[in-house]
């Protein structure tokens, strides 16, 4: 074999400093090596990952000297590798739901990594079984199976194809600005055209209604069945995340899912981001009492310690992928390391109440935020969402940057959604200490009250 046009020696040496400085103690890496760690992460994103997203992180664009470098956490305080501290408020978009590094999740997750990180495929794997068997108690209605994957966007995508085999149908009903990952079968669904335009032709037989529009939903259905397109599935998150936190009309649930008996027609939440407490109930569809056919879980699902995803439904939609248990699978998915940090994370989220915790703070800094409102209307004009999915709805993209790039040059990580820029997104660690969410408010007062 002729390597002679790669650098395999440079390769070696790289990869090596790299798994050194990773295998040494925080306190064992000195001045030089953490600074290095920072230069050469930004050359390599340069080089290496894409240019682009030098000019859109705040971490560079917004930081003076060496950009901001992930490194380290705990709870809701992120480190930079020069030591640089952070209130985290955004909380890995949902995936810190328990906050960062939970010691119970971490112990689960190092113990079964000493045990087995990953499965043999072929004998019957416990953690796996035990975790769907939990994941069905928690869930409401008849779900029963589950099937694990790695990304959310998997579970979106998993969901799709369940739903398409148990009706035999190809159509979905999603809603404008939702969000539902962008592998291409997720994209289909997405609700925003520059996620779409580029990429061309995506899945046919998606419609798009306004979210929180039941009737919409209902009379695409009916005018798909009237030009004979089979409707597989309504597909929506119980609260719109990455559109600035949209909560529904309260009917708009329950709707759906009369609407759905109606004619046949499956129902899935999306609760990749809502699932696990985020929204001060263990799941999204519980502020409405509704039971949907499928249910699709990630971020959060894996304690922010492990990617893990998942979607779940009943016995009868199930069925379909029995004859052929090899219809769906994945070699990495539900990997035993996954299932004992989400399994971890699910007793977590029961002993602490994450949700109730959830439900108090969220409404705690919605009171806060109603007196900022009153006092700058022109600055600050709504606040959506519920529990610690909360929204901040700016006067314009303008303002929602200079409070973004305000309260990051004061220590607080914060972020827009993406299918919205005028709303930036309050979604802390369930757990969050009030001292630090205090903090934050101070910080946002004193940030709009300069604007
Ligand atoms: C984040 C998200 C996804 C996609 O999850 P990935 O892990 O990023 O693929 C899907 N649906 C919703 C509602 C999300 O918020």
């Amino acid at each position: 074999m002729d390597y002679s046009t790669r650098n395999i020696d440079d390769a070696f040496f790289e990869a090596s400093k790299m798994v050194n400085l990773v295998s040494k103690s925080d306190d064992e890496i000195n001045q030089e090596e953490r600074t290095w760690i920072a230069q050469s992460t930004y050359d390599n994103f340069k080089n290496h990952i894409n240019k682009g997203f030098l000019e859109y992180r705040k971490s560079v664009t917004e930081t003076e000297g060496i950009a901001l470098t992930d490194w380290s956490g705990q709870g809701s305080i992120l480190k930079d590798v020069l030591g640089r501290e952070f209130i985290d408020m955004l909380g890995g978009f949902g995936l810190y739901s328990p906050g960062i590094r939970h010691p119970k999740i971490v112990a689960a997750a190092q113990a079964q990594l000493e045990r087995s990180p990953q499965y043999s495929q072929e004998m019957l794997d416990p953690l796996r079984a035990h975790l769907a068997k939990v994941i069905a108690k928690l869930t409401p209605g008849d779900i029963q199976y589950g099937f694990f994957a790695n990304s959310g966007t998997e579970a979106v995508d998993g969901a799709m194809k369940l739903a398409k085999m148990y009706t035999g149908k190809n159509g979905f009903i999603s809603t404008i600005r939702a969000f539902h990952g962008k592998s291409l079968g997720a994209l289909s669904l997405m609700g925003k055209a520059v996620y779409r335009e580029p990429v061309g032709r995506l899945l046919d037989g998606v419609r798009h209604v306004p979210f929180g529009d039941a009737d919409a939903v209902e009379e695409q259905i009916k005018s798909a069945i009237e030009v004979g397109d089979g409707i597989a599935a309504v597909i929506a998150e119980p609260i719109q995340g990455e559109a600035g936190a949209i909560v529904p009309p309260d009917d708009y649930w329950p709707k759906l899912r009369k609407i759905c008996d109606k004619y046949g027609v499956l129902l899935i939440a999306d609760e990749v981001q809502t699932g696990f407490g985020r929204t001060g109930t263990l799941f999204g569809v519980d502020h409405w009492n509704v039971a949907p056919d499928i249910m699709c879980f990630g971020k959060a699902l894996g304690g922010g310690v492990i990617a893990m995803s998942g979607f779940f439904a009943s016995a009868k939609i199930w069925k379909v992928l029995e004859l052929n248990p090899f219809m769906h699978t994945t070699t990495t998915g539900g990997n035993p390391i996954a299932c004992a940090a989400a399994l971890a994370q699910i007793s977590v989220l029961l002993e602490e109440d994450l949700a109730g915790q959830a439900k108090e703070k969220g409404a705690y800094i919605q009171s806060k935020l109603a007196e900022i409102q009153k006092q700058y209307p022109d600055v600050l004009s709504d606040v959506t969402g519920k529990g610690l999915l909360l929204g901040m709805v700016f006067t314009d993209d303008e303002t929602g940057f200079e409070v973004v790039s305000g309260l990051f040059k004061r220590g607080i990580l914060i972020s827009g959604t993406l299918n919205n820029s005028r709303v930036v997104r309050i979604e802390p660690a369930l757990n969050i200490p009030y001292e630090l969410i205090d903090k934050f408010l101070v910080e946002l007062k004193d940030v709009i009250k300069n604007i």
